[in-house]
């Protein structure tokens, strides 16, 4: 789980730690995430790796450390969403933008790629990845460019990613988390859902993928989320 030391990523390592998985939690600087290094404490199974997932070096180390250790479920949460004020008409802030594609969609594609094998040597064979309701084309509501696209964007590489791994076996989905109370959030004053609830559905969405709905897009109720 990439992003695991706050907000949506914690709230999955926790919930996935207490269910008796085996989770390698990342995150950027986890010497300083207090609540990540207590997880770790509470549960034996909980092992901490630092990773920027920007950082395309970092990722290929972590592959080669990890190399022979079988990856159930790869979960590509990690994301920025950008100053919303610099993503609007008449302020778009174009610098902004690579950053959010670095980590949102590159970071991701690069990560499933750099794990590829380790996945396809599990029995689950996943790699799920937190998209979200703004990259959907169909219903963009204005605003936040950058970050939009960059969900988009991850949208139809990880569809590319399924079809070219679905001979492997490989389950690939893109899943919506709901609106969730997090720091990411804070911006938006719309109806929320909480960590917990979000977390909840996103891991049932996730043991609910089968090869047979692979490379689509869901929300975290278990309904299909239009492209
Ligand atoms: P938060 O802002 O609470 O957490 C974001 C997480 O991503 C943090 O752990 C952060 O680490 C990590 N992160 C950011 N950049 C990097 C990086 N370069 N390398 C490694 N980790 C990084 O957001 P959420 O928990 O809400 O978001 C989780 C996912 O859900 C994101 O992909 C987001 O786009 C998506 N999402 C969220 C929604 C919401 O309403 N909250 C709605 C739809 C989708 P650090 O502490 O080091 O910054």
């Amino acid at each position: 789980i990439t992003g695991s030391n706050r907000g949506l990523g914690f709230e999955l390592a926790s919930q996935y730690a207490a269910d008796g998985w085996t989770v390698i939690a990342t995150a950027r600087t986890p010497d300083d995430d207090d609540a990540l290094q207590n997880l770790a404490a509470q549960y034996g199974s909980v092992r901490i790796e630092p990773l920027d997932v920007t950082n395309h070096a970092q990722i290929d180390a972590l592959a080669e450390k990890l190399r022979g250790t079988a990856i159930d479920v790869l979960i590509n949460n990690a994301g920025v969403l950008g100053d919303p004020n610099i993503q609007r008409l008449g302020n778009l802030d174009f610098s902004i933008a690579e950053h959010l594609f670095a980590t949102n969609t590159l970071g991701p594609l690069k990560i499933a790629d750099a794990f590829l094998e380790h996945v396809a040597a599990s029995e689950t064979k996943k790699v799920m990845n937190v998209s979200s309701i703004v990259g959907s084309i169909t219903l963009t509501g204005g605003n936040i460019y950058f970050y939009r696209a960059s969900k988009t964007a991850l949208n139809m590489l990880m569809r590319n990613f399924a079809k070219d791994t679905e001979k492997r076996g490989i389950i690939v989905g893109m899943i919506h988390p709901g609106v969730v109370d997090t720091d990411m959030s804070a911006p938006f004053d719309i109806p929320k859902v909480t960590v917990e609830e979000s977390a909840t559905g996103v891991r049932d969405v996730i043991e609910w993928y089968t090869p047979d709905t692979s490379g689509t897009f869901m929300q975290y109720t278990g309904e299909p989320m239009a492209w």
